[in-house]
């Protein structure tokens, strides 16, 4: 299907911010993608429209019972100028989980890369070109619907919103270091049966409580474990987490639907795999990364997201103690896989996977 969705253009652009002190998510673009879902119609009047605050009903459900999902992607720009995409046909497969998951209408599987195409055309000067940028993509749906009954929304919008972005951790604009990562003993992410595995706000409203401990901890963010036993290694904020355990990398797996199933995290699987890597996706107790820790064969720990692609840890804090991760700086593995996937999505590397889509 080809949409024709309709412009109304900005008649106040905004000035660019400086590229060099881009951080994340602090500046948005000039326009948004706006569409609206009703009962009966389905979804209907996509448009692109100036960025503006939203009017929205105080008693519309959203705002009280948290029906809403979101997506987080990125658009690169690549040496000859071109803007692409790095595999957003996963974020419609995740997507389309998230919708059945909380009870919200699908949106057909090809208007989410044409809208956000659509979109950056009109925005197409707000993609940075400085090393370690990129414009970060965030659609996002949310039941909008003048009701308490605790239903699914009748009514829905889906908008989309742009964000020049440098690199998510402070202080890394030219590559990587590692960061200090509270594992989280007492506060859970996702339980089996619940929202783990759907990118939905009700996640993060209720993880807040535990990065803010973290942070008494001198530590960036939580290393989450496992909601039955508090035993074994799920998450890192909002990051897939991998160990390096005796040259064999280990993750937790997407059996259990307590973790996000991470674009990023199913990337790094298939490089690991191609250059020879083993990757064990399963249990892996916390105790075990801690022995290896002491032993000397823990080797490397990263988180992998859309946002950082690769951030490297440093240092574990469990049970009030420092456990210092190889010699806590950046390890081969995490540096090769940094270069490798920020390379591809930025065309720098020759993309033999066939993971980027260019839309401008
Ligand atoms: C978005 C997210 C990830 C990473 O997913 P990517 O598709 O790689 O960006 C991991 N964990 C959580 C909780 C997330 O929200």
């Amino acid at each position: 299907m080809s949409y024709n969705f309709p412009v109304t253009r900005t008649t106040h652009p905004k000035q660019k911010p400086d590229e060099s002190a881009l951080g994340f998510a602090k500046y948005f673009t000039d326009h948004m993608f706006v569409m609206d879902y009703d009962e009966g119609q389905g979804w209907h009047d996509g448009r692109v429209v100036p960025y503006e605050p939203l009017q929205i009903d105080p008693a519309s459900c959203v705002l009280h019972y948290a029906q809403m999902m979101f997506e987080g992607m990125k658009a690169y720009r690549t040496p000859d100028n071109k803007i692409q995409l790095f595999r957003p046909d996963m974020n419609v497969k995740r997507m389309r989980k998230t919708f059945e998951r909380m009870c919200m209408p699908y949106l057909p599987d090809d208007l989410l890369v044409e809208a956000v195409s659509a979109l950056i055309k009109v925005d197409a000067d707000w993609v940075p070109h400085a090393q370690g940028t990129s414009l970060y993509i965030r659609p996002f749906v949310f039941g909008d619907e003048v009701s308490f009954s605790v239903l699914p929304a009748k009514h829905y919008r889906f908008l989309i919103i742009l964000s020049p972005t440098g690199s998510y951790y402070a202080a890394n604009y030219n590559g990587l270091s590692t960061t200090r990562i509270y594992v989280q003993d007492k506060y859970i992410r996702a339980a089996q049966g619940g929202t783990g595995y759907a990118k939905v706000g009700g996640n993060y409203g209720g993880g807040m409580r535990a990065s803010q401990d973290a942070m008494k901890y001198n530590c960036k963010d939580v290393l989450w474990l496992d909601a039955a036993e508090h035993k074994y290694v799920e998450e890192i904020g909002t990051s897939n987490a991998f160990f390096r355990i005796n040259d064999e990398v280990y993750t937790a797996s997407l059996e259990s639907g307590t973790i996000l199933p991470g674009i990023t995290r199913d990337s790094v699987i298939t490089l690991l795999k191609k250059w020879g890597i083993k990757v064990n996706e399963g249990k892996l107790a916390i105790d075990d990364v801690i022995a290896a820790s002491k032993d000397g064969s823990l080797q490397e720990v990263f988180a992998s997201g859309t946002a950082a692609v690769i951030s490297p840890i440093g240092c574990l804090n469990y049970n009030g103690e420092d456990f210092t991760i190889a010699d806590g700086n950046v390890g081969p593995v995490a540096q090769k896989l940094y270069d490798t996937l920020y390379g591809i999505q930025t065309g720098k590397v020759e993309d033999d996977m066939g993971w980027t889509v260019p839309i401008a």
